[in-house]
């Protein structure tokens, strides 16, 4: 073997040792901590494993029989996959698995259904709706008209009926369902309803809840929408990245918009995770997971409100609920940064008609989605609900922040994650 040969067989301790400390910290972090972040999962060996493979190195712009470059065999193979396994599992026309992320996959339905300056009507992003539907400094708000229609303030569920009189009013090209934080089932049957009333396309982004959608535990958007975006790392558990599906009447200009409108080359070797994501999606176990998911939240849920903490909407339908924490005196930043020193990471969250500013916020998002991949049920999740009481029970209590973090630390001991990827203690030290 030749001394360049070998050069580039070093393994990654010794050609970037600082890179390599940082992913072994991380691992160990993740290891060690409580993840409860909605939107973080933790992806399988296979998963990891295609993402970190030989397909990153290949050019593809196009697609499979249809590409730019030659040497695209084996990558048409994966993203052929890809495409049969995601409209398999969704039951949908057509798909696009080519996005790099939910916001591209929201960008190429942006561009293939609208033109600069028409009207997309969204969920308002103070009541749950995401940045790429309409925030002022994101391409949505910048590009196009945006009306957004938001909760109730007595139930905290969306207003069907208001969306119904903005769409009248406001006649948008285009109306969006989905959220980032809304725990409730969102019904697709009335949105489609509204938008044959108003003759508006209905596109819904599911990145939250599409792991719910394809086991069946949510219904599905696919019957009702024109275009339906999502992610692929959140309740679906896949690598970070995003697909668009459509009707097939959509499907020539959906492609055309993604490449060449948007994107150059797709990343092939995300594609080949995305591809072994919707094959572990269609495994019976899967369905199982998905539904301790839910279990789990409710379990969360449950808990919290006995402990006198408000979750907006009364609960949960599904994998994530927001918990005013303000009603007991603590902002949504203190409680994040608190239960962060005690080993639980969630985020702060604006709740819906909050009275502080969205960096402050009123309220946590928290999810059950990654917790419940480490194995951990209904037992587990009374235990955190009772260390997250206690960590916002005593925000500046460090010795509490301390204890609650050794149990956390003896819990997660108990659940391992990702054993042969991580450095021993005594490596790390
Ligand atoms: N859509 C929704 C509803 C989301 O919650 C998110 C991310 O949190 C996105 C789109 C954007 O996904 P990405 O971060 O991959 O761009």
């Amino acid at each position: 073997m030749s001394p360049k040969t070998r050069a580039r067989l070093k393994p990654l301790e010794e050609v970037d040792p600082e890179i390599a400390h940082a992913i072994d910290q991380e691992t160990e972090r993740q290891a060690r901590t409580l993840e409860l972040i909605a939107s973080e999962n933790f992806v399988s060996e296979a998963v990891l494993q295609a993402m970190g493979s030989a397909m990153t190195n290949k050019y593809a712009e196009g697609l499979p029989g249809k590409r730019y470059y030659g040497g695209c065999e084996f990558v048409d193979v994966a993203e052929t996959l890809a495409i049969e396994r995601a409209k398999k599992l969704f039951n949908a026309d057509h798909v696009n698995v080519q996005a790099h992320s939910g916001s591209q996959a929201n960008q190429a339905v942006y561009m293939t259904a609208l033109k600069p300056g028409e009207t997309i009507l969204g969920m308002s992003l103070a009541h749950g709706g995401h940045l790429t539907h309409g925030h002022p400094l994101n391409f949505s708000g910048k590009m196009y008209k945006i009306v957004s229609y938001g909760v109730t303030k007595e139930s905290e569920t969306i207003d069907y009926d208001e969306v119904g009189r903005l769409a009248l009013e406001h006649r948008p090209k285009l109306i969006l369902a989905g959220a980032s934080a809304y725990p409730r089932t969102l019904d697709f049957e009335r949105f489609a309803d509204i938008a044959r009333k108003c003759e508006a396309l209905l596109m819904v982004d599911m990145a939250h809840i599409a792991g719910l959608v394809a086991a069946g535990l949510h219904p599905s958007p696919i019957p009702h929408a024109d275009f339906v975006t999502t992610t692929t790392h959140k309740t679906l558990r896949g690598p970070r990245g995003g697909a668009v599906f459509c009707k097939a009447r959509y499907a020539k200009d959906l492609d055309k918009t993604m490449f060449p409108g948007i994107q150059g080359g797709p990343l092939m070797h995300v594609i080949a995770a995305k591809a072994v994501c919707f094959h572990e999606a269609m495994q019976p176990e899967f369905k199982d997971y998905q539904q301790q998911i839910l279990l789990n939240a409710q379990a969360v849920a449950g808990a919290l409100a006995e402990k006198g903490f408000r979750i907006i909407s009364g609960g949960t339908d599904t994998h994530l609920m927001l918990v005013d924490v303000f009603c007991r005196k603590v902002t949504g930043k203190q409680a994040q940064e608190s239960l962060e020193r005690a080993g639980i990471t969630v985020n702060k969250n604006a709740i819906p008609f909050d009275t502080n500013p969205p960096m402050v916020a009123s309220g946590i998002r928290v999810g059950t989605p990654a917790v419940t991949t480490r194995g951990m049920k209904e037992e587990e999740m009374r235990l955190i609900a009772g260390w997250i009481a206690e960590v916002l029970n005593n925000v500046d209590n460090p010795a509490v922040l301390e204890k609650v973090r050794q149990e956390v630390f003896q819990l997660t001991a108990r659940f391992p994650l990702y054993e042969n990827r991580r450095p021993t203690v005594a490596q790390m030290a």
